[in-house]
């Protein structure tokens, strides 16, 4: 049996949000009602990702939310409009491993050579503990074939909160599993991009791990999470060639593996709570996704079938 890693051991889930902004760059809210909004709304954990501004303080900390230190970089290329590499990474406590200060901040990045002219910055988050995912896709007018090379991402945006909101774009991952499909295993993150009141709290990730910074980032770079605008996904696995979910009562299940025939079933009468699906044929993986009455989607991370020894 494969069971994704979110839904192994015992503990709750932590909800967090993994990339937003404040008054520190281009939001907003000040820092300390970023997070307070974020503890109102259930949080557990929040990163403070301002454009090129490295961050570690918890500006809030009677909210109860854990402040995991980041920050968004970027890139652009040089045709003109926007068509860009944008990153946000985030790492460990100020003194323990993270090679960032507080308020550093890294030039924005010219892509005279391409995605190869970002590689560079993308080392060095790497070389200061950092973990590093890629940012909506969409927005940034860039291909598949313009970030796929980039070394060093865990994961990529699957859902983004602004840009669904302010341009219909980065709402249903876009270009995952054409990077799944390549055997990269970069898992898909669903944030907020909050740069407003309105577009928080919109997307956010639950991640199996405990409430502290280590154990967030360990569980993130190892896929142990679900991204979600909504609905709960409480377990998912393969047994014997067959998927299974259960999940908060949703009226749509689709199991996806890059290429037809992905099944998609809908609710008649009742909404649905589990789903067990017969996989056609060996692909290299599986994830679900599901969306509820008011249209809000979750997925699953993959579970990749050739790992079933
Ligand atoms: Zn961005
Ligand atoms: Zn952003």
């Amino acid at each position: 049996m494969l069971r994704q890693a979110a839904f192994t051991g015992e503990g709750k889930l932590l909800k967090g949000g993994l990339h937003c902004h404040t008054t520190r760059s281009d939001g907003k809210l000040s820092p300390e009602e970023t997070i307070r909004y974020h503890g109102q709304m259930g949080y557990d954990f929040l990163a403070l990702t301002d454009h090129r501004n490295y961050n570690f303080n918890n500006y809030a900390p009677e909210s109860g939310v854990l402040l995991i230190p980041g920050m968004e970089v970027d890139g652009s290329f040089q045709d003109g409009g926007i068509h860009c590499l944008h990153t946000v990474c985030i790492g460990p406590e100020q003194g323990k491993g993270n090679g960032f200060a507080q308020d550093e901040s890294p030039a924005s990045v010219r892509l005279t050579e391409g995605y190869k002219s970002f590689q560079p910055l993308i080392d060095e988050i790497r070389q200061k503990g950092n973990l590093a995912f890629y940012c909506h896709p969409e927005w940034s007018a860039t291909p598949t074939r313009e970030f796929e090379s980039i070394q060093g991402y865990f994961g990529m945006e699957i859902w983004n909160s602004g840009c669904a909101i302010e341009n219909g774009l980065d709402t249903n991952a876009a270009y995952w599993d054409e990077i799944l499909m390549q055997g990269k295993r970069w898992w898909g993150v669903a944030v907020d991009d909050g740069h407003a009141k309105e577009h928080h709290g919109k997307g956010y990730v639950m991640v199996k791990a405990e409430k502290n910074v280590p154990s967030i980032l360990s569980a993130l770079e190892s896929g142990a999470f679900y991204s979600s605008c909504g609905p709960e996904i409480y377990d998912f696995y393969v047994e014997d060639g067959v998927a299974h979910v259960r999940c908060s009562p949703v009226q749509e299940i689709a199991f996806r593996y890059g290429r037809w025939p992905c099944p998609r079933v809908v609710a008649e009468d009742q909404p649905l709570t589990h789903l067990e699906y017969k996989l056609p044929q060996p692909f290299d993986y599986v994830r679900v996704t599901l969306v509820d009455g008011q249209g809000r989607r979750a997925w699953s991370n993959p579970i990749f079938l050739k790992d079933e020894a």
